[in-house]
């Protein structure tokens, strides 16, 4: 028989950390709460590799008293509550009294505090678990807490660490969601010692935003502010022209604490509903603020998610909050401002505007306003969506002139007989073309058929290794979420293959610096985030040709003509021309078909001729 028995202490305590402490990132989310818990209105933040060799965090806060720093370290001791009833009115975002405990059991931490009442300050080190005497030290009023060597007594923990990169990610996130709570601090974030966030205190919510996901975001906040019953929001929705392909930019904060709640963030999708397209989410910035008592936040390890006394009340008023908004905001006046004059704003075909084009009124909206518009006139060697294919030369009679190109004159300038005679075309609705073959009438989806012929001469190019690259003059920053900058830099390797060059540029901006020539007039950022939305999206490990190969999908998707977009004649020629060069001109790169035929006998009979 098996004996039961009181597991010692210590062994407690490491379980207790492997539910609290993680990952680096976890140790600095919680140091960075006891921080603003303490009253800090600056914080540093210093981290060596990742969190994996060292991290430190300093406050100007409150401080701890000698005579309890040891008990500052020991697990379910708290200065926060008292009794469990405070259990359902925490105003701090710490209560549980166990993450010193638990990181000091799987690191080594020293911590050194001073109260302003204090003659000097006073320091504690503790090694695994193993506590060294208190004695004083010299610091200023406030705490700071070093851990060295995460996870360095708990190895199978460690191994379970991801690169610098990654770690760091998360990190920079850790520190975005605090930071972001509380614009009032002023913070810093350094890495191996450059400074990666230097956030100064603002009673401005928007310039912190403003300050960490630059002026693109930071200049299309619409602020929302609503209250009911003891419920408010308040904060920003950022304009649908900017959205994301996952929800990890959408900031709530609960009483001042970062929280994910899938109700909340299901009604975030339906507020913006016939904004985006299928698949993209939006980004927001809300606070919510309600009595400590409405809300249990002692649910979640990482106290992540909490439970709402009244969680429709909470969904529906969220929901409608957004939905005011929107009603009383004229989208299209905001998008135009930013938009090349060329392209359709994203109009709120669900909104007061009426105004909706029919592709959006078929669920098409245009892909983004910062699409660039199409160049007919550009000089050569700039973007050609459909340059000479592979292994056809000018010479050969069916080919397209090596110049040939959506370029109008170009188009106008080939010699007749170089070329078989062109099938004809009809474009309707700005999104089928109709035409002849030998069967019957062909009845062709111009968006999948375009996105089939880029997605076919750039697979080409990749896999013969000839994709041209071309620096960018000016390289192109992006700002990104951490995590998101983290995964990028991560899949250079990848990237590169596609002709996409990037940098790091400092905070979580990536620069990129080389693009595929092929892509020239088209959004580099958009494009990028296209990009990590595929990386960050994959849960299954896919090796690096099937990521490369989804890579392709998506900028031919979004390089192709759209539903929606009116094609002069050379272009609809172009496009015919193309199709009878492509290895599968019968479905687009997602497996839809690109045409459909109606032959000529069912024609007949269904005109009974026959
Ligand atoms: P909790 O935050 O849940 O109370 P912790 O283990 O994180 O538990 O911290 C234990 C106690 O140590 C806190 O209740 C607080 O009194 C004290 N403490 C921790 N960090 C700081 C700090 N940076 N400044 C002042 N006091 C701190
Ligand atoms: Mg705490």
């Amino acid at each position: 028989m098996p004996t039961i028995k009181q597991l010692p202490p210590a062994v407690v305590n490491k379980i207790a950390a492997g539910e609290v402490i993680e990952r680096p990132a976890s140790v600095v989310k919680e140091l960075l709460e006891n921080s603003v818990d303490a009253g800090a209105t600056r914080i540093e933040v210093a981290i060596h590799q990742g969190g994996l060799e060292s991290m430190r965090v300093t406050d100007n806060g409150l401080g701890i008293a000698p005579e309890q720093l040891e008990l500052a370290v020991t697990s379910h001791a708290t200065s926060k509550i008292t009794d469990a009833d405070d259990l359902f009115r925490v105003g701090t975002l710490g209560f549980r009294g166990e993450a010193l405990a638990s990181i000091a059991e799987v690191s080594q931490m020293t911590l050194r505090s001073r109260t302003a009442e204090a003659e000097s300050g006073f320091e504690l080190r503790i090694n695994g678990g193993q506590r060294e005497a208190v004695g004083p030290c010299s610091c200023g009023t406030g705490t700071m807490i070093q851990v060295e060597h995460l996870f360095f007594n708990t190895p199978v923990r460690r191994k379970f660490l991801r690169t610098t990169q990654t770690e760091m990610g998360h990190i920079s996130e850790a520190f975005a969601r605090i930071a972001l709570a509380h614009p009032r601090i002023q913070m810093t974030l350094v890495h191996n010692d450059r400074t990666v966030h230097e956030l100064p205190a603002t009673e401005n919510w928007a310039d912190r935003i403003h300050n960490f996901f630059g002026p693109d975001i930071g200049g299309s906040l619409i602020p929302v502010t609503s209250g009911e019953g003891p419920a408010r929001i308040s904060g920003f929705v950022v304009d649908p022209e900017h959205s994301r392909g996952n929800n990890r930019m959408q900031y709530l904060f609960l009483n001042g604490r970062y929280i994910r709640d899938r109700a909340l963030q299901h009604a975030l999708g339906e507020a913006y509903r016939g904004l985006l397209m299928t698949g993209r989410y939006p980004i927001v910035f809300l606070r919510l603020d309600m009595p400590a008592e409405l809300v249990d936040v002692n649910v979640h390890p990482a106290k992540l998610e909490v439970r709402f006394q009244d969680g429709s009340r909470m969904y529906s008023h969220l929901l409608g909050a957004i939905r005011n908004k929107f009603l009383t905001t004229d989208l299209t006046a905001r998008a135009q401002l930013s938009a090349p004059p060329v392209q359709q704003p994203v109009t709120a075909g669900v909104m007061a505007s009426g105004a909706a084009s029919s592709a959006e009124a078929q669920g098409h909206m245009p892909l983004s306003v910062d699409r660039p518009a199409r160049d007919w006139t550009q000089p050569p060697g700039e973007f050609r969506p459909f340059p000479n294919p592979p292994g056809v030369s000018p010479a050969s009679p069916q080919a397209v002139p090596a110049d040939a190109s959506w370029n109008e004159p170009s188009v106008a300038d080939r010699a007749p007989a170089a070329r078989a005679p062109a099938a004809r075309a009809l474009q309707i609705h700005n999104r089928y073309l109709i035409t002849e073959s030998e069967e019957g009438v062909v009845v062709i989806d111009q968006h999948a058929l375009h996105e089939r012929i880029i997605y076919e001469q750039l697979r080409e190019k990749v896999l013969g290794g000839q994709l041209e690259s071309q620096n960018l003059l000016v390289p192109e920053p992006v700002p990104l979420a951490p995590a998101e900058a983290a995964r990028v830099l991560q899949s250079r390797e990848v990237l590169a293959r596609i002709g996409i060059e990037v940098e790091e540029f400092g905070g979580d901006t990536i620069l990129v610096s080389a693009y595929p020539a092929m892509l020239a007039n088209h959004n580099p950022a958009e494009m990028l985030r296209g990009v990590v939305d595929i990386l960050l999206g994959e849960t299954r490990s896919l090796d690096a040709r099937d990521i490369v190969d989804e890579l392709l999908h998506m900028i031919s998707c979004k390089a192709a003509v759209k539903a929606g977009d009116q094609l002069s004649d050379a272009e609809i020629t172009a496009l015919l021309e193309h199709r009878q060069l492509c290895q599968d001109a019968h479905h687009c790169p997602h497996g839809r078909p690109t045409a459909l035929v109606f032959s000529r006998e069912e024609l007949d009979r269904r005109f009974k001729r026959i």
